[in-house]
């Protein structure tokens, strides 16, 4: 039996009530028509937190990283140049993904607590095949502009991974001309991980390698695998075996966010965030991403001078059950990460973590 705990931050202590009870429930077959029409749904729903119209919308059966492998494999063609934006881990990993497939990358770095440099991203190459940068940074706790990008893109497609920025913070694949987006449903989607909400438009899916080296990932392929709206009458293929209970489980978190309304989870996102910010700066402490350009539902702290900062979120986890993040890359003992996400983006865990923290720090100061 594991222990109760505040996952990524902290909150009731179970953030995800819907999902799990959705885990919980009998298991569906992968070709039950009742299967297909919570997939369907489940798309249709993906399609809302997205922003988008496209039919391309769907879970894939992996992680966030499987997000990111499956936009660069499908469309990267040997040579390509893809400029990435780099200002954190996430951006660093799209670079090797990038190369492996084939790309000839440029990285556009940035200094970390940054956010994207839209006008040095865009001046980075004259006709670049592929744009790509993160939306919410979760190693720094930086929001970028997707939408200026999108704006000045050109001919390129844009890439964009919006891991931690679905379903808390604003997101509008189609307005902002996204062509490719992926994401993950352990964030503010308030799901276990294991799926990719995933999103491709027709100009990259035209665009698209004709086989890619993956035949997982091979979105030509997938198409058949949700159906195109099997429980419609549209024809459903074998591809893989669904992971039916993960994707009820989203279906029941997205559910639950669409009944209190998108923008209103964005809202309650940026409270919450504004809350703790406010709080932690109250308490003397530093935040590190830029200010304007901070993500609610991730909030990064610089570790104050003669901390042990593993020490402190030991103690958070076993004095208060609340699991805060080390800092990423570089910054692995001189930042901490507070995640507020999904249910999680709540007052009373604003209070809460401000509270333990408070505690924590006043006995690890002596
Ligand atoms: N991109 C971002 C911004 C992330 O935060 C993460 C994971 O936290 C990933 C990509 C990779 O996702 P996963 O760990 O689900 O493979």
């Amino acid at each position: 039996m594991i222990r109760e705990r505040h996952l990524f931050g902290p909150g009731p202590s179970n953030p995800y009530p819907e999902a799990t009870r959705a885990l919980a429930e009998p298991l569906l077959g992968h070709l039950d028509p009742e299967f297909l029409r919570v997939m369907d749904e489940t798309c249709d729903m993906l399609r809302t937190v997205w922003g988008t119209e496209n039919s391309r919308t769907l879970p894939l059966s992996a992680t966030g990283s499987a997000g990111m492998e499956a936009a660069f494999v499908n469309t990267v063609h040997p040579g390509d140049v893809v400029v990435v934006a780099v200002n954190g881990l996430f951006g660093q990993r799209m670079t090797d993904v990038a190369a492996r497939c084939g790309a000839e990358v440029v990285a556009v770095e940035h200094e970390w607590g940054q956010p994207v440099d839209v006008e040095r991203v865009l001046a980075a190459h004259d006709s670049p095949a592929i744009i790509a940068a993160v939306h919410a940074e979760t190693s720094t706790g930086v929001r970028s502009d997707i939408a200026a990008l999108g704006a000045g893109k050109g001919d390129a497609l844009l890439v964009t991974d919006a891991v931690t920025s679905i379903a808390g913070i604003e997101l509008r694949a189609d307005d902002w001309g996204v062509d490719i987006g992926y994401a993950g449903t352990q964030k503010c989607l308030g799901v276990a991980p294991g799926l990719a909400p995933f999103t491709i438009n027709d100009r990259a899916f035209e665009r698209r390698v004709e086989k890619p080296q993956s035949w997982y990932l091979d979105l030509g392929m997938l198409g058949g695998y949700v159906g195109e709206a099997a429980s419609k009458g549209g024809q459903r293929t074998y591809h893989h075996t669904a992971p039916t209970a993960m994707v009820a489980s989203l279906h029941a978190g997205l559910t639950r966010i669409l009944d209190e309304g998108l923008e209103a989870v964005w809202t309650r996102h940026q409270a919450a965030g504004d809350e703790l910010q406010a709080g932690l700066e109250a308490m003397g402490l530093e935040l590190f991403a830029a200010e304007g350009s901070r993500l609610p539902e991730l909030t990064t702290v610089k570790v104050p001078e003669g901390v042990d900062s593993a020490a402190v979120r030991r103690e958070l986890l076993e004095r208060h059950g609340i699991e805060i993040g080390a800092g990423a890359g570089a910054y692995a003992s001189t930042v901490w990460r507070i995640g507020l996400m999904g249910r999680n983006a709540r007052p009373d865990a604003v209070l809460l973590v401000l509270a333990a923290l408070q505690d924590v720090l006043g006995t690890s100061r002596g």
